[in-house]
Parts: C-alpha cells; sequence; structure tokens
C-alpha cells in the first residue's frame, strides 16, 4: 500500500491526470497476455518525458517502493505483472518517432511507440525494422528492446538485439544514463547497452532507443506448403536451411488452426493434414524467383500440397491466419500451457516427435506452433487449472518437453522471455555461476531490488 503523500508526490511529478489509483484503474495494469498470473499494482503513473521517469524512480528509490515498467503489457512470461505491487510505470504517452534518417539508416524512438506505428513510419520512407512480434499492434519499442523480441523475419534479419545502436536508460536511483548511440559501429568500452537489451525490466527504464533500420525488400514471394505429418514438415524446414536459401520466413502452424487457413486452402486438401509451412523468401525480384522456385521444389519432396501466392493479396491472407494462431489457440481451451523453446535446426523434426510421443504418455493435446525456421517453437498444452488433475499432468508434460529442447542443445526462451512463467526451469537452463553473476549485476545496477522484483530468477 503506498501511502498518500507518496501518491501526491506522484502526482505533482507526472500530473494528476496521469496517476491512477482507483482499483478498476488499477486492475486494467494488473495483468498481461500469459493466462494465470494476476496482481494489483498500487498506483500507475504515465508519465511523459525521461525526466519525469527520472524523478519517479528517485522516489522509489528513496521509499523502496516496487516498480514494473510497462508498454503495450503483450508479453506472454509475466514480465509485466507487479506481483509486489508498488508503481506499474507505463510508457504508452511517450509514444513520439522523433526520428527516421534515410541516409543513416537509422530511427529514434521513445518507447511507447507501438511497433505497428513505426513499421508504418518507415514504409513511408521505404525502410524496414525486421524484428516482427506477432504483437505488433499492441507492443511498444521499449517492450521489444526488453524483451529482445523475434518473429518471422527473424531467420533471415535477426533479433531485436541486432538492430538496437543506442539506448537511453534511467537506472533505479534515477540517474539518465546514454549508451551507445546512431552508428553501426562502435567499440567503446563495455556493450554497457546491451545488457538493458532482453532485461525484462529488472535493470532500468528504457526512456529512448536508436534503431538501425534496412532499406525495404523490393521483392517477396510466399509459398504455402501442406504436410500429412508434423515432424515431415519439420525436415522440410531443416532441407530449406541446409540449401544455399535463407528464407525470410520459415513458420509453422498445426491443425489445431486450420480453421484460419479455411477458405485460403481447398477443404479436400486440409482434411488430412497435420501440418502448414509458410515461407517467404524477398529481395531483389530475379533473386526471389529462383529462391522461390527451389523452396517449392524442396517442399514438394514431402508435403500433400504446394502453392505460391499468385499476388500481394493473395500472400497477406496467409499471413493473417498464420498471425491469429495465438488468440485462436488461446479461445481452444480454458487454460494453455504455451512455451518458447528454441532447438538447433538439425533436430527439429526429432523435437516434434519426442514431444508428441510425452504428449500421448501423458494424453494432453499439444500444438505446435512458431517460427520454426529459427527452430523456435511455441508447444501449447491446452487443458484446465480448474481440473488439477489434468492441469497437473499438462505441466509436467511442459516440463518434459522443454527437458528435451535442452537436451538437443535448445534454449528455454527463445523470444519471449523468463519473467515469472519460466524463472522455475531457470537453474537447469542456466549455468549456476552465470545466474550469480546476473544477480550481481542486479545488485549493482538496482542494490534496493526495486525495479521489476521477482522476475527471472526465484527469490
Ligand atoms: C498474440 C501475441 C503474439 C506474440 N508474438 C510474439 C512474437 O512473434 N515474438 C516475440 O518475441 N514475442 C511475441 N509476443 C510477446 C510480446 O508481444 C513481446 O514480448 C513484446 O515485445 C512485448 O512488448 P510490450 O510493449 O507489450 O511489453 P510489456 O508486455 O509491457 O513488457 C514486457 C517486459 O518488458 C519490460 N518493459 C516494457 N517496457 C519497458 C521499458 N520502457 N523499459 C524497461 N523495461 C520495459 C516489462 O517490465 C516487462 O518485463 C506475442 C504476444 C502475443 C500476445
Amino acid at each position: 500500500m503506498i501511502e498518500k503523500p507518496i501518491i501526491d508526490e506522484l502526482c505533482r511529478i507526472a500530473g494528476r491526470e496521469n496517476v491512477l489509483t482507483a482499483k478498476e484503474e488499477l486492475t486494467a495494469y494488473s495483468y498481461d497476455a500469459t493466462n494465470l498470473w494476476r496482481h494489483l499494482p498500487d498506483a500507475v503513473v504515465l508519465p511523459h518525458t525521461s525526466e519525469e521517469v527520472a524523478r519517479i524512480l528517485r522516489l522509489a528509490s528513496e521509499k523502496r517502493i516496487p516498480l514494473t515498467p510497462r508498454g503495450g503489457g503483450t508479453n506472454v512470461s509475466g514480465g509485466s505483472i507487479p506481483v509486489r505491487g508498488g508503481i506499474v510505470l507505463v510508457t504508452t504517452r511517450m509514444n513520439r518517432i522523433i526520428e527516421v534518417n534515410r541516409t543513416n539508416l537509422s530511427a529514434t524512438v521513445e518507447p511507447g511507440v507501438v511497433l505497428q506505428d513505426f513499421q508504418a513510419a518507415l514504409a513511408r520512407e521505404g525502410l524496414f525494422f525486421p524484428p516482427d512480434p506477432q504483437s505488433f499492434a499492441g507492443c511498444t519499442m521499449g517492450g521489444v528492446v526488453a524483451e529482445n523480441s523475434g518473429g518471422p523475419s527473424c531467420l533471415k534479419y535477426g533479433v531485436t538485439k541486432q538492430y538496437v545502436l543506442g539506448l537511453e536508460v534511467v537506472t533505479a536511483d534515477g540517474r539518465i544514463l546514454k549508451l551507445g548511440g546512431v552508428t553501426p559501429k562502435n567499440r567503446t568500452g563495455y556493450e554497457l547497452m546491451m545488457l538493458f537489451v532482453g532485461s525484462e525490466g529488472t535493470l532500468g527504464v528504457i526512456t529512448k532507443i536508436n534503431l538501425r533500420v534496412l532499406p525495404a525488400p523490393k521483392a517477396s514471394q510466399t509459398i504455402v506448403a501442406v504436410f500429412g505429418d508434423v515432424a515431415t514438415a519439420g525436415e522440410t524446414v531443416t532441407d530449406i536451411i541446409a540449401s544455399s536459401i535463407l528464407p525470410a520466413k520459415v513458420e509453422f502452424v498445426d491443425n489445431w488452426t486450420f480453421d484460419k487457413f479455411r477458405g485460403l486452402l481447398p477443404d479436400s486438401s486440409l482434411k488430412r493434414a497435420q501440418g502448414i509451412l509458410l515461407i517467404q523468401v524477398d529481395g531483389l525480384p530475379e533473386t526471389v524467383a529462383a529462391e522461390a522456385k527451389e523452396v517449392v521444389r524442396l517442399c514438394q519432396r514431402r508435403a500433400s500440397e504446394v502453392r505460391v501466392a499468385q499476388d500481394k493479396a493473395e500472400a497477406d491472407r496467409y499471413w493473417q491466419a498464420r498471425k491469429a494462431h495465438f488468440s485462436d489457440i488461446s479461445s481452444r481451451a480454458p487454460t494453455i500451457v504455451n512455451e518458447d523453446v528454441c532447438v538447433p535446426r538439425e533436430h527439429i523434426a526429432e523435437f516434434i516427435r519426442l514431444s508428441q510421443e510425452r504428449a500421448r504418455y501423458y494424453d494432453v493435446p499439444l500444438s505446435f506452433a512458431g517460427h520454426v525456421g529459427d527452430g523456435n517453437f511455441h508447444p501449447v498444452v491446452l487443458t484446465d487449472s480448474r481440473n488439477r488433475e489434468h492441469y497437473t499432468r499438462a505441466v509436467k508434460c511442459v516440463e518434459e518437453i522443454i527437458d528435451i529442447a535442452l537436451s538437443l542443445g535448445g534454449v528455454l526462451s527463445g523470444e519471449h522471455g523468463i519473467g515469472l512463467e519460466k524463472q522455475r526451469f531457470l537453474k537447469k537452463a542456466m549455468d549456476p555461476a552465470a545466474i550469480e553473476l546476473m544477480k550481481k549485476i542486479k545488485d549493482v545496477l538496482d542494490p534496493h531490488h526495486i525495479l521489476n522484483p521477482g522476475k527471472i530468477w526465484e527469490d
């Protein structure tokens, strides 16, 4: 519970209209896109400037008040849940695109800019920012950097960390740090800036971001391949990656979310199918045509049907169907346990087969989707947390799927982060000495542990 004098001070800093304390207002900031986590903050503050953020942090630090940074609240790891109460600092009113610089191939944004708005501004200049989390209509640039987000295009172009050139960060004690710059190269001292990329709001509040951007590809082509078996689709991905072609995107959905493809693909081919690969190649028109032809040839070895989208409108319809996967699968059961493991691409089919075997053993429905070209899977076990017996089996199955991924040389999280959801697995996924080192870094930057407490590792 935050006392009234502190609320009054927050109002003086950010303006009364930017401080929320009514229960119904706080409720809107008590959850994110995860299923099970909820916690009310004591106050929500929506600052407009870095200086306001710095003053809020100084106050929180002095009074030892927990503070959870929040952008769009779309994360799926419990990252923005204020589990210790206190203040939720929302960045959505710091939403200016400060500069798009064509000559420099760079852009500077405030953290609350929504990714989709940023992409639209870049497109007007013939540019693009490749990381494309499928929540782009709601996620903010601060959240994207704090989670080091990925997405379909990261196969060819790399994840967010490959695009961060500079950051302005407010530390727990209210200092405004300027790190990096706008040049593509910078070898000045330690890479301190990278500490904050993927730090999930636990080390500082990101208040300005300089990003590398790229010229938009001149052409692209989308190929859809339908498979009778999930693991066979996985083998095709390994074939494509091992060929000399690097598609922009190779995405997978299984038959749990085929409904979105009905009307786009013939019912007869979907009836017997278990999985769909969506592949996009991009670049110069001549290269795109040649690469699309080769991808079609590789898919035809195992797919029951292969289609090349005839125009952008058709391609967009397939990608819309892919984008709808998460909301669709979320509506299929009262509770979903959604994972985010990433496996070496040579083991994709093996990972799928072993995971399916575990789902059969525990007798729970398992769906696969994800950025399969990166080996990044979102296996989803469908369950109901009110049915303890089923839910226990579902959780056990997910734990074993994580073990399978780790035993194949994979990692615990490809893009969603650890937050609350995955912290109980951290010990088996990370060197204990590395966890200790992370804790020491936290102690240096946030000695009173006010920033997003309770996240990443278990206390
Ligand atoms: C339908 C759906 C699809 C998704 N698809 C993808 C996907 O393809 N790839 C992917 O990587 N993720 C995906 N996500 C997860 C999520 O959208 C991303 O992690 C996104 O980048 C989070 O942005 P946000 O603004 O919503 O951040 P929030 O959820 O508000 O916060 C995420 C974390 O970042 C911290 N944070 C936020 N802003 C700041 C800041 N300014 N300074 C410091 N810390 C901050 C928070 O404390 C929290 O720990 C998906 C989610 C949904 C619901």
